[in-house]
């Protein structure tokens, strides 16, 4: 069963800033494509960690997600 949530984990988040990050290669997309770093935070005020505060997420032009790490090799 999937929910709309597990498909759109950026659906509850607010853009609070966003700089360009150049053409990256993309191994979701298999392609090199423009990708930005956008500064994330959690659309709902009771959600938002006060000593984490808002992160970083890489979002590519083709797929929305950070696919530019080798498969297996991120950070994650
Ligand atoms: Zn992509």
């Amino acid at each position: 069963m999937t929910t709309a949530a597990a498909a759109e984990p950026y659906a509850r988040t607010v853009e609070l800033n966003r700089a360009p990050a150049g053409d990256l290669w993309c191994f979701g997309c298999r392609k090199r494509l423009v990708h930005a770093d956008v500064l994330l935070d959690h659309a709902d005020p009771a959600r938002r960690n006060p000593y984490i505060g808002p992160w970083w997420a890489r979002q590519c032009s083709g797929c929305g997600g950070d696919h530019t790490y080798f498969p297996g090799c991120g950070p994650l």
